[in-house]
């Protein structure tokens, strides 16, 4: 690893790099000595010059994110070594599996690697960086993959282009690092098949963080007539369908997802007369829809991507909760969803309570919902927890 400058931090400041927290703020620099090219590695030492860690620099809020902790250079092994205690963490947690072979392989900061997502699909990782060191680094990056995955790899894909820094995105930042993969591509996630196209697909291709959920959505849905509003690839239909859905619809604002959910939908074989897809805004689809279904599953894009949006996601939120509330039909469940970090689970619950009030119905809460285990929180990174869901019965 070269390492090619040096950050010195403000006297008190080493505080929160000393229990582990990965990011050093702009406003905690005294000074840079070296070179400060964003992507490079930097040290990072405290107003005594000692040492606390080894990281990506990039000119910013977040100047940067430490990738090893402690006064040892990260050397040849790092990216290996990383890699191989990150597929350790998921063989524990019994991924993959006889039944599903996808799975998110580094979760940023909760693998202790600030800025990169690695999303493996049945032989196939998809990298991800979102930032400018895991950009310059994704070469290392494809080679410890292709060491540590021996023989349960054909190809690795690099998609950054949407999460890379402006001045990184050029032709090279959306292209196979290894092999060429043929999409859309096939993975088994609980048996149910679903068609991955990583290049041309929302984010990885995929939404990983659902699985669990998708999973549990399925043990309310024998009998039952299920809407799935923002269903991207129909992941939550499928699950419906499978346990025994009379009916299902899923919703969706783009044209491509519905493709993908009817193309999925065909994959697992179906019977198309119980499902039904439509290119439509959720908000403007549920109007007419009161008393139809006994399950409704809402999962949004993150409706704040900063904390200035906030005040707007909260009312986001409390709108199409309390609308989907009135909607469903007596003794009917809700499964509802925020993946905005900015909006923890407290206020994300406190929203949910005031959809509630207005909606004036009676409602218990059944399940409190997360991410899944291979989408990992550092103790000392607690901004990693993200995606929050309920599982509501509405009397
Ligand atoms: N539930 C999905 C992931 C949802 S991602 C799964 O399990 O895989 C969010 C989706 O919402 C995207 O596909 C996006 O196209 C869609 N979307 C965004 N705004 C929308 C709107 N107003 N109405 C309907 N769909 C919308």
């Amino acid at each position: 690893m070269t390492v090619k400058g040096k950050v010195i931090l403000k006297k008190g400041k080493e505080v929160s790099i000393q229990r582990f927290h990965p990011w050093v703020f702009s406003g905690a620099i005294q000074k840079h000595e070296g070179p400060q090219t964003d992507g490079s590695w930097v040290e990072v030492v405290d107003f005594r010059d000692t040492t606390l860690g080894f990281g990506h620099y990039q000119n910013g809020s977040i100047t940067v994110r430490i990738l090893s902790f402690g006064r040892e250079k990260p050397g040849e092994n790092f990216w290996s070594t990383r890699f191989a205690t990150a597929l350790q963490m998921r063989r524990a947690a019994a991924l993959p599996s006889h039944d599903t072979n996808a799975f998110r392989l580094v979760h940023a900061e909760g693998d202790g690697l600030p800025g990169l997502i690695i999303d493996y699909y049945n032989g196939v990782p998809v990298v991800q960086a979102h930032s400018a060191g895991m950009h310059l680094d994704r070469h290392d990056i494809a080679s410890a993959l292709q060491e540590v995955l021996q023989g349960y790899i054909q190809a690795i894909y690099y998609k950054s282009h949407g999460t890379l820094p402006g001045n990184m995105r050029d032709g090279s930042s959306e292209e196979y690092l290894l092999g060429m993969g043929i999409v859309p591509h096939i993975i088994h996630e609980y048996n149910k098949k679903f068609y991955i196209d990583w290049e041309e697909g929302q984010k990885t291709g995929f939404f990983l963080d659902q699985r669990e959920n998708r999973k549990l959505l399925g043990s309310f849905c024998k009998d039952r007539k299920v809407l799935n509003t923002f269903c991207y690839t129909g992941g939550f239909s499928i699950y419906a369908l499978n346990a025994g859905a009379t009916l299902v619809h899923s919703v969706d604002a783009s044209e491509k997802a519905i493709d993908l959910t009817r193309k999925n939908l065909e994959l697992n074989g179906f019977n198309p007369n119980l499902h039904q897809c439509f290119a439509n805004d959720t908000f403007d689809f549920l109007k007419d829809k009161k008393d139809v279904y006994d399950v409704i599953v809402l999962d949004p894009p993150a409706f704040a991507k900063h904390r200035e949006a906030r005040h707007q996601a909260v009312k986001g939120y409390q709108r199409l909760n309390a609308e989907a509330m009135q909607k469903v039909r007596r003794g009917g469940i809700l499964f509802t969803f925020s993946c905005s970090q900015v909006v923890d689970r407290q206020l994300f619950y406190d929203t949910i309570v005031s959809s509630a009030i207005q909606a004036g119905r009676q409602i218990k809460v059944l399940h409190h919902l997360s991410q899944p285990a291979d989408h990992p929180v550092s103790i000392f990174h607690p901004e990693g927890e993200y995606l929050k869901g309920l599982v509501l019965f509405v009397e």
